[in-house]
C-alpha cells in the first residue's frame, strides 16, 4: 500500500472495525485520513490517529451534506487524489433493534437508510472525482441482510439495500477503474453492535456453529480489507465478501462442541 492514500470513515474507538482496517493498511505503508462523527469522539480518535502516524483528521457527520463536501474538499486540497475509501458507518435507534421488525417507525426507517445506506452512495459520488486513476471503495455489511437474524430488524433491511448499492455503484464506477466491494463481517462486540439486543446470543451461536468454531476479530476484517483495497484484488468488484469464520455457509445447528 506504499504510496496509496485513503480515507477511513467510522472510527469511534479501538474496538471499531475501522480500527482493525486502519492498522492493517498502516502496516503495509498506506497513508490514512480519518473522519469521525462529532466533537465527542475527537479525543478518542486523536491518539489512535497518532498511532498510525496520521495527523489528517476530519469531523464528518454523514447525514450532513455540507460536512461531506467539506471533508472531500479538504482531501482534494491536501492530497489532490484518493486511492481508497472505507465506509464503516451504520446507525439505527437502539429501541428498534429489539423485538419485532414490524414495529419499525417511519422516522427510524428513514434515518437508518440515510446514515447506513445513502451515505455510502454520497461518499462514492464525491470519491469518484478524486479517483481519476482508479480506486477502491469498501463498505461493511452483515449476514442479517441475507437471512432473518433476531433483533437486527431495520438494520437488516438497510444492509440488504447497502449490498444492492454495492452492485449498482460497482457498475457505475467500473469504467473508471474504481472497484466497489463490501465485507460481510461476523458479529463483533463493538460500540454499534452493543446496541443490538441479544448480541451475546449472536456471538455464542456464531462461535458454536461457524466452521472455524470461533468469532472473528477486527484484525480478521482488517486483513480482508487490505486485500480488497490493494491491487491484489484488481479483478474483484461488486463482491460481498464474508469474513465470518464461515458462519454463512451453515444450514443448521452444528452438533459438536466448539474446539477446546
Ligand atoms: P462502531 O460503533 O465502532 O462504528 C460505527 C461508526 O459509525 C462509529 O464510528 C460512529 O461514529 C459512526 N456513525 C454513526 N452515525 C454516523 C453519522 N451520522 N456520521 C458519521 N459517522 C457515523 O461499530 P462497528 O461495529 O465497527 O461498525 C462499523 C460498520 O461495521 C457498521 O456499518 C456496522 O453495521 C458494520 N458491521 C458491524 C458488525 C459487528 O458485529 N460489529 C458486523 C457486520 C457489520
Amino acid at each position: 500500500m506504499a504510496g496509496k492514500r485513503g480515507l477511513i470513515m467510522g472510527l469511534a474507538n479501538n474496538r471499531s472495525i475501522a480500527w482493525g482496517i486502519a492498522k492493517a493498511l498502516h502496516a503495509q505503508g498506506a497513508e490514512i485520513a480519518l473522519s469521525y462523527q462529532g466533537e465527542a469522539l475527537k479525543k478518542r480518535v486523536e491518539p489512535l490517529a497518532a498511532e498510525i502516524g496520521s495527523d489528517f483528521l476530519v469531523e464528518c457527520d454523514v447525514g450532513d451534506e455540507a460536512a461531506m463536501d467539506q471533508t472531500f474538499a479538504e482531501i482534494k486540497q491536501r492530497w489532490g487524489k484518493l486511492d481508497f475509501v472505507v465506509h464503516a458507518i451504520g446507525f439505527s435507534n437502539k429501541e428498534e433493534l429489539e423485538g419485532r421488525y414490524i414495529n419499525t417507525t417511519r422516522d427510524n426507517f428513514k434515518l437508518t437508510m440515510d446514515i447506513s445506506v445513502y451515505s455510502f452512495t454520497a461518499v462514492a459520488k464525491r470519491a469518484e472525482e478524486l479517483m481519476s486513476e482508479g480506486g477502491s471503495l469498501l463498505t461493511l455489511t452483515y449476514y442479517g441482510a441475507e437471512k432473518y437474524v433476531p433483533n437486527y430488524n431495520v438494520m437488516g433491511v438497510a444492509k440488504a439495500a447497502l449490498e444492492a448499492s454495492v452492485r449498482y455503484l460497482a457498475t457505475d464506477l467500473g469504467t473508471k477503474g474504481i472497484r466497489v466491494n463490501a465485507i460481510s463481517a461476523g458479529a463483533i462486540k463493538t460500540l454499534a453492535a452493543s446496541g443490538i439486543s441479544g448480541l451475546r446470543d449472536m456471538l455464542h451461536w456464531q462461535e458454536a456453529n461457524a466452521p472455524l468454531r470461533r468469532n472473528v476479530t477486527i484484525d480478521d476484517v482488517g486483513g480482508a480489507a487490505l486485500y480488497l483495497l490493494s491491487d491484489l484484488s484488481s479483478g474483484v468488484s461488486g463482491e460481498i465478501h464474508h469474513v465470518d469464520a464461515g458462519f454463512n455457509i451453515i444450514g443448521m445447528r452444528v452438533l459438536d462442541e466448539p474446539a477446546a
